[in-house]
């Protein structure tokens, strides 16, 4: 294996995945690939496949694993010199995950940590609703919509914390406090990491 710096960024919609992974990119020098800004990006061009992806994306439900592990493996195999990458909103089911590994461990690559994110439910909500203001973002002003996601990543998504503790490569992160504080437990998790091995 080489010594990339792959992390997935894990945690429910609105548990600040987006921020932190701006944050950690800049400080680690990483390649960011969000499967919900390229969605977006693919939505606002007017593709074919921005299209399809917006009927799930309104409606808060998943897009197709095979659309998605696609459109990452894509990504990764364009940037054969990254130093890493981070994965933020991918894998979002079992299948997603299976196929990371197998993607990665085929281009000599491996998930080095999973940091996952806590924040309560009720603190989601209040997230996604002011970012919704904020953004234009319909999914995440409509409360049906949002409670449709949090069903979803807690049936379809939250397996994936038994799938990474099982490789051993789960660490849970305080995802309440400040944007900076939270940068800060990340980042000591990173750090912790790369020395010990
Ligand atoms: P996000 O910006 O990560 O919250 O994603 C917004 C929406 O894009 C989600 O609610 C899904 O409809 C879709 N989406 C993003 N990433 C994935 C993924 N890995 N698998 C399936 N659908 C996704």
């Amino acid at each position: 294996m080489n010594n990339k710096l792959n992390i997935i960024l894990f945690g429910p919609p609105g548990a600040g995945k987006g921020t932190q992974s701006e944050k950690l990119l800049a400080h680690y020098q990483l390649k960011h690939i969000s499967t919900g800004d390229i969605l977006r990006a693919e939505r606002k061009a007017g593709t074919e496949l921005g299209q399809q992806a917006n009927a799930y994306i309104e409606k808060g439900e998943l897009v197709p694993d095979h659309v998605v592990i696609g459109m990452v493996e894509q990504v990764v195999r364009q940037h054969p010199d990254a130093r890493g990458f981070i994965f933020d909103g991918f894998p979002r089911t079992e299948a997603q995950g299976a196929a990371l590994d197998q993607m990665l461990e085929h281009l000599g690559m491996n998930i080095s940590m999973v940091l996952a994110l806590q924040v309560d439910e009720e603190e989601l909500t209040r997230r996604l609703l002011e970012r919704g203001k904020l953004s234009g973002r319909a999914d995440d002003q409509d409360e049906a919509t949002i409670r449709n996601r949090f069903r979803v990543y807690n049936n379809e998504t939250s397996p994936l914390i038994a799938f990474y503790e099982k490789q051993g490569k789960l660490q849970q992160v305080q995802g309440m406090g400040s944007v900076d504080e939270i940068f800060y437990s990340l980042c000591r998790c990173i750090d912790n990491a790369s020395e010990t091995h």
